[in-house]
């Protein structure tokens, strides 16, 4: 077999015949329906920058305050954490899980990933877990929802404001920012390539070895 004229899906294993596609134009498995192809102009270059970029605003959108209120004269302030701990001792712990894994846990391990790979991509260093860190990153994609808890705080925020002044905090805004960067970051990784680029470095390795 001419390993050169055909593509196996990453998901389903079906061989596919590689799409020339135009950047802005994107090829799914007929079979699985896996996003194969969206060429993005210097994917590998800025799918690293937005990594470190996101893997920097991960710990203040987690750590610091998203708002503050102060009721009769008490100030209190919440960070996401905070929020996840508050659940927990609320006995609301399947929440709190929940909230936990979609909007710290998967958003970090995913963030990490697309940093380790694209890392080791940009510096055509070759290692034997890549094709295991793209599997997870993919299946990752579909459990992140910052969204969501945004569309949250900003319920949350509309109500409090109602009651007692807010205040916002660093937190938010770092939140906001990883929001941004995660859609940036998705929308710039041109999957095909990154696949082109493990395979080529797979090779490369092989060969020296
Ligand atoms: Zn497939």
């Amino acid at each position: 077999m001419n390993s050169t004229n055909y593509d196996a899906c990453p998901e389903c294993d079906l061989l596919l015949k590689p799409a020339q596609l135009k950047i802005g134009e994107k090829a799914h498995c007929p079979r699985c329906g896996l996003l194969l192809s969206r060429p993005r102009k210097q994917s590998i270059e800025r799918t690293f920058a937005l990594s470190i970029t996101g893997f920097i605003l991960f710990f203040p959108s987690v750590l610091l305050p998203m708002m503050g209120i102060t009721v009769l004269g008490d100030a209190n302030t919440g960070t996401l954490l905070s929020g996840v701990i508050a659940l927990f001792n609320e006995n609301m712990w399947p929440v709190a899980i929940v909230v936990f894994l979609a909007s710290i846990m998967f958003p970090l391990v995913h963030i990490s990933l697309s940093l380790l790979i694209s890392g080791h991509l940009y510096f055509k260093r070759s290692n034997r877990y890549l094709v295991t860190w793209m599997r997870w990153m993919y299946h990752l994609d579909e459990w992140i929802m910052l969204e969501v808890y945004m569309l949250g705080i900003i319920v949350a925020c509309v109500k409090l404001m109602a009651i007692a002044p807010l205040k916002f905090g660093w937190g938010l805004y770092a939140f906001i920012a990883l929001i941004i960067i995660t859609t940036l970051l998705t929308s710039n990784l041109d999957n095909r390539l990154f696949w082109q680029r493990i395979e080529q470095l797979r090779k490369e390795n092989n060969n020296a070895s």
